[in-house]
């Protein structure tokens, strides 16, 4: 044996604040204590029997190899006739629609498409928890910009005030996770004014699209995409996810709208982290998205589950302002304890048996607003087992 320094000792790591995600922390912990998950979000239930039904077809056919690098053009097709008819906005499937291997992977596709060691990109904090590490990554600078409960509005001119000659992309999320607030057209006029004539570009992930809240009692709460104003659709990345949709997070398959410059340097860094996407799925939901009611139902699906966790609630002394979208609910326990949101949050796993998310996490600083948040993508005897066990607090 020679005497060697062990290569080991020196790996220093890139992602040095970064361990394993809240997610997994929680649902593990759910798991081992047998408690009700409303932790990380993924529906309790199945996908439709149909689409089950037409992955099995394509797999028994023989769709088993690689699908072209962009995504199976019929897939890329329906995507362009639902996006148009969803939103009036025409997307060249050939050059303008690439399919991914969920939105983690798209989002990470985009950031590293426009983002070089010293561009600052500006992050709407609570932030989904993959947005900040694509950024490091590639040498980018966060700045963060905080919202605060019960709204988590956004004050346009703090975002005015925190760009400068070196911001290079701005993140958006509507409708947001975790707080599960919605933008408004105004945001979007307030966005595009300030990025008039800079060399910005925006990542704008969308995958609750199709999960919006209280339209029976008024307008209620519409999905404004970043590609229905004309300024922002050419500098946008949008990105989307069948996961939320179609309650197949397990399948990872999303997509990413881009205008054909944005989509060459996307798919550049595509072809090479994942190069193609599940082939036999991309063909299934090709023809599942035909059926514009496969969607359509969604928001009246989980507004019902929405209500009956809230409902659930009512008598507790926790308060909260109902989701505007998304499957997540947050609520406030400031009236309960003042305990940090992430002892709160194992406490409760562990005592009542409801797995839940402390919101502190989604902020770069740990800011504890004593607000925890829940997934109601479940099925109703199980919301209201948790509501139930909740309200003894
Ligand atoms: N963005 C947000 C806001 C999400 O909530 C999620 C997943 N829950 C993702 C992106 C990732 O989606 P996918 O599973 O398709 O990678
Ligand atoms: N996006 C899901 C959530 O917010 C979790 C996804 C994951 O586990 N990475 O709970």
């Amino acid at each position: 044996m020679t005497n060697h320094t062990p290569i080991l000792t020196s790996l220093k790591s890139k992602l040095p604040n970064v361990g394993t995600t809240i997610f997994t922390v929680m649902s593990k912990l759910a798991t081992e204590t047998g408690a009700i998950n409303l932790s990380q979000g993924f529906p309790g239930f199945d996908c439709s029997p149909e689409l089950v039904s037409l992955v099995e077809q394509y797999l028994r056919k023989g769709f088993n190899q690689y699908a072209p690098m962009t995504g199976v053009p019929a897939l890329r097709e329906a995507i362009a006739q639902k996006t148009a008819d969803q939103y009036g906005v025409n997307y060249d499937p050939e050059t303008e629609i690439t399919i991914t291997s969920g939105a983690t992977e798209a989002i990470f596709a985009a950031v590293t498409a426009v983002v070089r060691p010293g561009d600052e990109v500006l992050v709407f904090e609570p932030a989904y928890d993959s947005y900040v590490p694509a950024i490091d990554l590639n040498g980018g600078i966060p700045v963060y910009v905080t919202l605060t409960p019960p709204d988590y509005g956004i004050d346009w001119q703090v975002v005015r005030e925190k760009i400068t000659d070196k911001t290079r992309l701005i993140m958006v999320n509507t409708p947001h996770n975790p707080t599960g607030h919605v933008w408004t057209t105004d945001d979007l006029t307030q966005l595009a004014t300030l990025v008039r004539d800079r060399d910005i570009w925006i990542v704008s992930d969308e995958v609750y699209e199709h999960i919006l809240f209280d339209r029976s009692a008024g307008p209620g709460h519409v999905h404004h995409s970043l590609m229905t104003h004309p300024e922002l659709r050419e500098r946008t990345f949008i990105i989307g996810s069948f996961g939320k949709t179609f309650h197949i997070t397990g399948w990872k398959i999303g997509y990413c709208l881009a205008p054909k410059e944005l989509s060459v340097e996307f798919r550049k860094i595509h072809q090479y982290l994942t190069f193609s996407t599940v082939t036999p799925i991309q063909y299934a939901l090709a023809d599942y998205l035909k059926e514009p009611d496969n969607y359509r139902q969604l928001s009246a699906f989980y507004q019902r589950k929405r209500d009956l966790f809230l409902a659930g609630l009512q008598g507790s002394r926790f308060t909260w302002k109902p989701a505007e979208g998304s499957f997540f609910q947050t609520v406030s326990y400031d009236a309960i304890t003042d305990e940090p949101d992430y002892d709160l949050a194992i406490r409760l796993t562990k005592e009542i048996g409801v797995a839940s998310i402390p919101v502190s996490v989604f902020y770069h600083q740990k800011n504890d607003y004593k607000i925890l948040r829940f997934c109601f993508a479940k099925d109703d005897a199980v919301l209201e087992e948790a509501a139930q066990r909740l309200r003894k607090l």
